[in-house]
């Protein structure tokens, strides 16, 4: 989460908690009954409105121009008077706002595909299966079996990452922590197990209600389960 962008009035952005390829935009879409909504719910200074596909930046805006994610569109009046806020508004209403439009669903046409990195190879299974075993107990000792159970993956695609965790508020199917195959048999399970319970940290993250980042709230839970608050942790 962009830290400048909370006290400037002039522009803002919400990002996606999750990163995805963006796509081409709409090639036909109405905003005018969705800006027409947005007025009504106290959105001021805004000339245009560019819906977009892309789903690393939810909305964000500069200089009198609102970019809306499509899946917005048919947005609920809540969802709505919080993007009005976003824009408008200010300090704690805005902070708040800020997390309605994260938490909203976007509908499953605009929803993205789960991520390949995180199909399972036929090979794969017995380390799989050995990485749910490990989230089991993981969630047991560390957590005190707070945390969902929730499907680890094994993933030859992931080529710099050791692991990555998909949160379930933009995927139907429901949350799910990848770890890089080759981060395991290059450094073996020791370190594997320890990716694992940093991603099981960003699953407390969305469990919680936190933001899923490597801010403050990461770095004490990390701290507080035992593993290395590291933010960016790539294959050398
Ligand atoms: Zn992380």
């Amino acid at each position: 989460m962009p830290q400048a962008s909370e006290r400037s009035q002039a522009s803002g952005t919400v990002p996606s908690p999750v990163h995805h390829p963006a796509q081409p935009p709409p090639a036909s879409v109405d905003t005018a009954r969705l800006v027409q909504r947005l007025v009504a719910a106290g959105m001021q200074g805004i000339s245009a409105v560019h819906l977009t596909r892309n789903r690393s930046t939810l909305v964000s805006f500069r200089a009198g121009t609102l970019r809306l994610h499509a899946g917005f569109l048919r947005a609920p009046d809540d969802v709505v008077r919080a993007l009005a806020v976003f824009v408008s508004g200010r300090g704690a209403a805005r902070a708040a706002a800020r997390r309605t439009i994260v938490a909203h669903h976007l509908p499953p046409d605009a929803a993205p595909r789960p991520p390949r990195a995180a199909r399972v190879h036929p090979d794969d299974h017995v380390m799989a299966a050995r990485l749910q075993q490990e989230h089991a107990r993981l969630n047991a000792e560390r957590f005190g079996g707070a945390l969902r159970s929730i499907r680890v993956s094994v993933s030859r695609r992931m080529k710099t990452r050791l692991g990555h965790y998909a949160p379930a508020r933009s995927h139907p199917a429901g949350a799910e922590i990848a770890i890089s195959r080759r981060h395991i048999r290059r450094h073996g399970w020791r370190e594997a197990f320890d990716t694992l319970l940093h991603e099981m940290v960003h699953q407390w993250q969305e469990e919680t209600g936190h933001p899923i980042d490597h801010g403050p709230a990461f770095r004490r839970k990390a701290k507080d389960v035992g593993t290395t608050p590291r933010a960016k942790r790539l294959l050398r």
